[in-house]
């Protein structure tokens, strides 16, 4: 297994959408070992592939080091689609591992009912009102080019900008391997 360069803001994979996955190969599951390791290593919850530099369409999320959820299970989500998203939304503040060191305030759906493909390539469903759907809807946001700045408004955004400018600047000191510039 090895720890992968995390891409981060600034580098085009993170803006492109992914591609479905045809096949669960040897190759995909490398790329999913892979890309828990990378995770744990920078202390993270969640992980899509283009992360990694991979286009393709699957995240893995790992809660067991927040508290309340210590006896969950790791997932592989493969051509995840959601099924149901709620009308009810709730702001929560998030992070992400290609964005190192910012935080904002996020709004999305409360709830999520998601279907995708486990690592067995089984279809799965999964729901979730919690922290779980709130990791969830950012991973996905990934697999479809979407970042943080992009689920702000204006007057955020524009608070946000000098710390892009570090990060595309590689101007901050990160404890885990990212992208060179
Ligand atoms: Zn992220």
């Amino acid at each position: 297994m090895s720890i992968l360069p995390i891409t981060v803001w600034g580098d085009k994979i993170l803006r492109e959408t992914t591609k479905k996955v045809d096949k669960v190969d040897d190759k995909l599951i490398t790329l999913i070992r892979d890309m828990f390791e990378t995770m744990e290593n920078a202390n993270g919850v969640g992980l899509a592939a283009n992360q990694v530099g991979s286009d393709k369409s699957l995240f893995i999320v790992d809660l067991r080091m927040v508290e309340d959820f210590k006896d969950t299970k790791p997932l592989v989500m493969i051509n995840p689609e959601f099924v149901e998203l709620s009308d009810e939304q709730v702001f929560y503040e998030e992070g992400c591992l290609s964005l190192p060191l910012l935080t904002a305030d996020v709004e999305r759906p409360e709830y999520i009912r998601i279907k995708y493909l486990d690592a067995n390539e089984q279809e799965q469903i999964f729901e979730s009102d919690d922290f779980f759907a709130r990791v969830i809807q950012h991973e996905y946001d990934h697999l479809i080019g979407k970042m943080i700045p992009d689920r702000v408004d204006d007057k955020e955004k524009k608070k946000l900008q000098s710390h892009l400018k570090k990060i595309l600047n590689r101007d901050l000191n990160i404890s885990y391997p990212i992208t060179d510039k």
